[in-house]
């Protein structure tokens, strides 16, 4: 075991502060970090890296973009955090709410956890509700009730997928399939007039990458209004990935709320739930609904978050950006039909997934998990290998930057090629 890696474990649980950064789906040991710049990372030994995590999602603008730097740094010589309002919120608010249209009044959070489990609580709190229907595979961050997998059967309520989870907090969450648009209906018609809200990823990256089916998207929208159950689309990841508008743009579908985070912060830790007026202002100080942050809209983080949301807005960048993504997932698709493995990928937007699986198109949870994972594993090392990183477990999603060069693009595809060749010799 590498030094770096033993003196982390002896002080953090695992040596890591968030779980799948300890590659345990892929084996092995995690890599530490030194330094990254536009798509590239690299390591604490100098080597470096082409970057498909991109710290999750947030960096769209590549590694260290000098004009978020330079923003920052100018914030951080007027003091780091007030604990008062400061103008630069405001900014950021009303950049947001024009851009997304569905957002007229917005709360800044530190983390995309701690918007979902707000925007949870303000759809029980404006409906009088407790239950809410989730999807399998989707995933919300760590909250109690949203950390819940589905029994079998469409009705059948949640049990915790961990532990620490009350069990009484989870007969609240009904978990249903992604993209069953009968299943939701049938639900929905038997129980809406109790579900306080549904919360969906419009375009699932936490089961790899699905984007959802348009068809299952709008039923939803139609279901909660017939319900006067608030419709979350949560889009911490989608949220200036599928485009200004986000995936709700793309799908031309208004939710109620929306849950946003990773992009908005270029890096910085920041998360927000908007949407509704009359629903946002059932929320403290102006509503009964309690929801707080000692460092939420921290100025700092809210000058990384407009800088990077301001460069989106440059004309053509979405339009090169997913050129870029369908450029990597045709190469990766060829690739892998030289070498005769079975293989596909999905994309939407800026957000990507691959998957080794002999099924033409993955459009549902348990083609993900029914994939060749010891296949997917033994790949993601020869990717590293050659100087490639990719997520480090199957069921998640790829991301690019507008960085990533159509030579960098070229690199990752041969370096599957080579991987491609090692497959097939085992
Ligand atoms: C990352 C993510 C979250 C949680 O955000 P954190 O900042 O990690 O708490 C919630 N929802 C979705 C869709 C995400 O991708």
């Amino acid at each position: 075991m590498s030094k770096v890696f033993e003196h982390a474990q002896r002080v953090i649980p695992g040596g890591v502060n968030s779980p799948v950064r300890a590659f345990k789906a892929v084996g092995g040991e995690p890599v530490f970090m030194k330094s990254a710049k536009g798509p590239y990372l690299y390591d604490i030994d100098d080597k470096r890296y082409v970057d498909y995590v991109l710290s999750w999602g947030p960096m769209i603008l590549g590694h260290a973009n000098q004009d978020v730097i330079d923003a920052v740094k100018e914030k951080i010589q007027h003091g780091l955090s007030f604990g008062a309002p400061t103008e630069i919120e405001t900014t950021l608010a009303e950049k947001i709410c024009t851009l997304i249209p569905s957002i007229e009044k917005i709360r800044f959070t530190s983390s995309g956890t701690e918007a979902t489990m707000s925007a949870i609580r303000l759809a029980r709190g404006f409906t009088g509700r407790d239950k809410i229907i989730k999807f399998e595979g989707c995933y919300h961050g760590h909250s109690d009730s949203l950390l819940i997998k589905a029994g079998s059967g469409a009705l059948t309520f949640g049990v915790p997928s961990s532990p620490g989870v009350p069990a009484c907090l989870a007969e609240h969450t009904i978990t249903l399939t992604y993209n069953n648009t009968e299943e939701l209906i049938q639900v929905m018609d038997e129980i809406g007039d109790q579900i306080a809200g549904i919360i969906v990823e419009p375009v699932a990256g936490n089961m790899n990458c699905i984007p959802g089916d348009a068809d299952f998207l709008h039923t939803m929208r139609s279901l909660c209004t017939k319900h006067n159950s608030v419709l979350i689309f949560d889009e911490v990841m989608s949220g200036f990935r599928i485009g200004l508008e986000g995936a709700q743009g793309e799908y031309g579908i208004t939710p109620d709320i929306t849950t946003l985070g990773k992009v908005i912060g270029g890096g910085m830790p920041v998360g927000a739930f908007g949407g509704r007026s009359d629903i946002m202002d059932f929320i403290a100080p102006v509503g009964p609904v309690y929801q707080a942050g000692t460092l939420s809209g921290n100025p700092v983080a809210m000058a990384a978050g407009l800088t990077t949301i301001t460069k989106l807005e440059e004309p053509g960048f979405y339009d090169t950006l997913f050129a870029k993504t369908t450029a990597l997932c045709e190469g990766l698709e060829a690739a892998a039909k030289e070498y005769g493995i079975p293989f596909t990928t999905n994309h939407k937007g800026s957000m990507w997934g691959l998957f080794f699986t002999q099924d033409e198109k993955v459009t549902r949870y348990h083609q993900v998990i029914e994939a060749d994972i010891p296949r997917f594993n033994a790949f993601f090392h020869s990717m590293l290998e050659h100087g490639v990183y990719l997520a480090p477990a199957s069921y998640e999603a790829g991301f690019m930057s507008i960085t990533h060069t159509d030579d960098d693009i070229a690199y990752t595809i041969d370096a599957a090629k080579k991987s491609f060749a090692v497959l097939n010799k085992s």
